[in-house]
């Protein structure tokens, strides 16, 4: 079996041991093969990333071949210390996950508008990706149970800044009321995490055969509540990053009893892929010794039923819209949401959705955060500055170098001449954040929680941080 252009770097961190059973399990699945991929984890993981090309090109560096905007980078860079990572250009992803772009092509509702949920969604790794695979006019719910979790899922898709996604965090269960409801779900489940082991110390600590036992349970609940929200005709996404039987094909078989069908996901040979047949699911496999990424599972499942392209949005006219909608795109139509202190902009062919979600499920962001109240004031919102629908010349522009942009990101204030209202603080060209004026100085309004701790980067500073911004 192939691999692609092999190039692993980075150094590997202090790995606790690995329970015992771990070691057998491995030789159960794949026999003297198991020693290889042992090797393997010992090894420096590959460092990728995803390019948002809404708001920028990306670099020049190796491709993923299984995901068009997927670059491996020849090092571990300071992520930290590049403006663009701030302004949801990029995100920092492993490759093998990135195969989600293979079973969308291959599941067919692909450029049609439609309703899709990630129902295990944080951090939001693969819902930047499906975000970007689905059309602008689809919807996508990112939801996430786990309320720790659920600040940095809004963070990375307020930078990603496409509108049309909804933040929400319910349980599993909640689904029962969107019965039908969606024609994609995509289950990135909780798993024991063993395609993980090399790059998360954290992964080979926990693991234990009652945790795939739990796990397997866990993904069991969540699947039989993603299947009742499918509609007839819809297609469900599952991956792990585990390669246990339990998490995986039992759990595809299970859904098969209930009349799902597979969904073939092709793959090239060079890859270093399997596509695996085992208890007569179709899906794929990644092992590290084969492919040039972490541990990864992906099946694709259609629901039996009508196949015919959903119905179209219905439109929902709001006269009452906030004023502030001046602040987005004109070539849209937005609705409103006021919510007291955020007012959330939705375009009006998602209205009625979002309404009947706000019904079922524990809705955190409907849309495009556009506008904060603090006091008597109206200010745009810190998510609206790196939304895609922005409205760019409403706005006096500042453009910071590099050194002003990181700090910026740090929370100082960016001294000035005559700073007076509010401006857009851009770096090469592309909108991190707000400032206001106060004569002598822009005061900060990048939040709080987001800002760059560190002082110094602990890695050289990204490839294109030396071509992308002369100025620097
Ligand atoms: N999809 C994410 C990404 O690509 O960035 C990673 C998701 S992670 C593998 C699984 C997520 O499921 C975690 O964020 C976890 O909090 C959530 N989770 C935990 N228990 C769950 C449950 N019982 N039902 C649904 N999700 C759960």
């Amino acid at each position: 079996m192939g691999r692609s252009a092999p190039k692993r770097t980075g150094a590997p961190g202090a790995n606790p041991r690995i329970h015992h059973a771990f070691h057998d399990h491995l030789r159960a699945l794949l026999g003297d093969e198991a020693e290889a991929l042992e090797h393997a984890l010992s090894t420096p993981s590959p460092v990728s990333i995803r390019v948002n090309v809404a708001k920028w090109s990306g670099p020049q560096a190796d491709p993923i071949p299984w995901c068009a905007t997927g670059r491996y980078l020849g090092e571990r860079p300071s992520f930290t210390f590049d403006p663009l990572l701030h302004a949801g250009c990029y995100y920092v992803q492993e490759a093998s996950s990135m195969l989600l772009e293979q079973a969308m092509k291959a599941s067919g509702p692909w450029g049609q508008d439609i309703r899709a949920l990630d129902l295990c969604a944080a951090p939001g790794g693969k819902t930047t990706h499906l975000r970007s695979l689905l059309s602008p006019g689809s919807l996508l719910v990112a939801n996430e149970i786990d309320r720790k979790r659920q600040g940095v899922l809004q963070e990375n898709l307020f930078k990603w800044g496409a509108s049309n996604t909804v933040v929400s965090g319910s349980s599993p269960h909640e689904l029962q009321e969107l019965p039908d409801f969606f024609d994609l779900i995509l289950v990135d489940a909780p798993c024991s995490g063993e395609g993980m082991f090399r790059k998360e110390p954290f992964a080979r600590e926990q693991w234990s055969p009652a945790l795939v036992q739990q796990c397997a349970t866990t993904q069991r609940a969540a699947l039989d509540h993603a299947w009742h929200s499918l509609r007839p005709g819809g297609t469900l996404i599952y991956s792990t990053c585990t390669w246990e039987e339990a998490e995986n094909e039992a759990q595809i078989a299970h859904l098969m009893e209930q009349g799902a069908t597979c969904i073939g996901i092709p793959v090239d040979p060079s890859w270093g892929v399997v596509a695996a047949g085992r208890q007569g699911t179709v899906g794929l496999r990644c092992y590290p010794h084969l492919v040039n990424g972490e541990g990864f599972f992906i099946a694709a499942l259609r629901k039996e039923g009508d196949r015919t392209i959903p119905s179209a949005p219905r439109t929902f006219p709001n006269e009452r819209s906030h004023e502030a909608v001046h602040w987005l795109r004109p070539d849209r139509s937005w609705n409103t949401i006021d919510r007291g202190e955020v007012i959330f902009a939705v375009t009006q062919d998602r209205s009625a959705d979002i309404r009947e979600l706000s019904k079922a499920l524990r809705v955190l962001s409907p849309g495009i955060p556009l506008a904060e109240r603090k006091g008597n004031d109206l200010r745009p919102h810190p998510a609206l500055a790196l939304s895609v629908d922005l409205q760019h010349n409403t706005f006096p522009i500042v453009e910071l170098d590099r050194t002003a942009a990181l700090n910026y990101l740090r929370g100082l204030a960016i001294p000035a001449t005559d700073a007076r209202g509010t401006a857009l603080a851009c770096f090469d060209g592309i909108a991190l954040g707000w400032l206001h004026g106060a004569g002598n100085r822009w005061n900060n309004r990048w939040p709080v929680p987001w800002r760059i701790r560190a002082q110094q980067p602990s890695a050289p500073l990204v490839s294109w941080a030396h071509t992308s911004n002369k100025r620097a």
